[in-house]
């Protein structure tokens, strides 16, 4: 039987069975222990993070006082690393050409409904120009698994057209990539090529489950699939992402697991992940969420939320378009970082010309949030978010363990609010309808006294003016 061992780059010992079992059961046993509810709480607070343990027992209790503490708390951790701040993103799917048969996504081999689609170099082209219009400066590069439709080679290529696209004031800065699990030598390929993030999401950690949701194709290698991070940073791709589909499995589980994943990249890379994910299962082509029997309702998903930001305070959080404008605004508040905007799950769907285009089925899933980007900064700014376009660590080397020493001493924050300051004077100049330029000008003004490094203030000052005159691509 698999121990447990942190340190052990073997799936099962890092993300071990007995462990996770071992800790829901102590939580169980622990929950009315309000004196140990209480000093996790109090850990937190300290932006000291929480153990897998720690976080267990409180996502156990079931305590109103205790549970009414903890939603306080992660809003005070919240605002107090990531203030108002929100970056902002955009998928982009290449292809939905897959050989995979994972049973929840409706580009499973299997799914005969769906229209397959690759975009061409010109597509991607195309597609980029309609994202860098709406202002998007970060995108999320996806594609399904496929050796022939999608080889690394094609995703390389896909990389270097969409870096190279200058439309009028537009660039991509960062693309985070999300690929299927792959060798050390293609992770090679991918930092070479300049990608932000490596996203892999877990999906579920139970083995059991795991494998019987992805019955066909390489994916359905568990450990293979669980170690691909490891790969990643050991190929030197410094900030990776992870992420479970809630809903697949029994949610306490996967956050028991999704945890231990961040507790083994620290203990052995020096440094956790970049960001965790919390994409919950939903309708799609050919998938009925109600075949899932483990569906999270929203107040214990916001919960989840919540503990994720107390147990990894320096980890991004991103929330995607699968959930409502409600339940984005509460997980805002209690915790995520990022969230996507004016975002499609098809291929192919920014820049759709015909209406044979406009009729293809290609999505991944349904998305609750249809709005367009330009409402999405509206409804930040209204809210008293300041939304982000920021993409300079990852382009001034502030990367895995270094990125996290100024996350830890606090003194991102003031790089971070000056750069959300820049690129959202970028945005209201070259992008936002009247109504947002307006809103956005104010909280702009608002904002700046906020920057806590005076010298960092008085070049944002200055360059405010600069961007209005027309100069771009400022950061700290
Ligand atoms: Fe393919 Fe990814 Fe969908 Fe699985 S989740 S079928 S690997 S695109
Ligand atoms: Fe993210 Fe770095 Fe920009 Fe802050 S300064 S928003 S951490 S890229």
């Amino acid at each position: 039987m698999a121990i447990y061992d942190p340190k052990s780059r073997v799936a099962a010992e890092f993300i071990n069975d007995q462990e996770i079992k071992d800790t829901l059961a102590w939580a169980q046993a622990n929950k009315t222990n309000h004196e140990l509810c209480h000093a996790a709480i109090e850990k937190a607070a300290q932006f000291k993070g929480l153990t897998h343990r720690e976080a267990a027992l409180l996502l156990a209790c079931e305590d109103k006082d205790i549970n009414d503490k903890i939603f306080e708390t992660a809003i005070k951790v919240k605002e107090h690393i990531y203030g108002s701040r929100i970056v902002l993103f955009a998928p982009l799917y290449l292809s939905n050409y897959c050989v995979n048969g994972c049973v929840y996504c409706p580009y499973h081999a299997k799914n005969k409904t769906i229209t397959r689609k690759k975009l061409s170099q010109e597509e991607i082209r195309n597609e980029v120009i309609a994202l860098q219009d709406m202002g998007h400066k970060r995108l999320l590069l996806e594609s399904g698994e496929h050796p022939k439709h999608s080889p690394i080679e094609y995703i390389l290529e896909s990389i270097k057209t969409i870096y190279s696209i200058k439309h009028k004031n537009g660039a991509i800065r960062r693309l985070n990539v999300n690929i299927a699990a792959t060798t050390v030598e293609n992770y090679k390929k991918l930092h070479e090529a300049e990608i932000g993030t490596y996203q892999l999401f877990q999906e579920t950690y139970h083995k059991e489950t795991y494998e019987a949701l992805h019955p066909k194709g390489p994916k359905s290698d568990y450990a293979y699939h669980t170690e691909a991070h490891d790969r990643a940073m050991e190929a030197g791709i410094d900030d990776v992402g992870l992420g479970v589909l809630f809903g697949l499995e029994l949610c306490h589980y996967d956050f028991v697991g999704v945890l231990m994943h961040a507790e083994h990249l620290e203990a052995v890379f020096g440094c956790g992940p970049h960001t965790i994910s919390v994409p919950r299962i939903c309708p799609a082509d050919d998938i009925d969420p109600n075949t899932f029997t483990n569906a999270v309702p929203d107040d214990l998903f916001l919960k989840i939320v919540a503990l994720i930001r107390l147990a990894v305070p320096y980890t991004g959080m991103i929330m995607s378009t699968r959930e409502s404008a409600r339940v984005r605004t509460e997980g805002l508040k209690l915790g995520i970082s990022q969230i996507s905007g004016g975002s499609r799950t098809s291929v192919g769907g920014y820049a759709i010309r015909s209406v044979q285009e406009m009729e293809e089925k290609t999505e991944q899933f349904e998305t609750s949030d249809r709005r367009t980007l330009d409402e999405i900064v509206h409804w930040l700014l209204d809210n008293g978010y300041l939304p982000s376009f920021c993409t300079a660590c990852y382009r001034a080397g502030r990367t895995g363990d270094r990125f996290m020493e100024f996350a830890k001493d606090g003194s991102i924050s003031a790089f971070c609010q000056a750069n959300a300051i820049l690129t959202l004077k970028e945005y209201v100049c070259d992008y936002a309808s009247k109504e947002t330029r307006a809103a956005g000008e104010a909280v702009i003004e608002r904002e700046m006294p906020k920057i806590c490094n005076p010298k960092i203030r008085k070049a944002s000052e200055k360059r405010i003016i600069r961007i209005a005159d027309g100069e771009r691509d400022f950061r700290f």
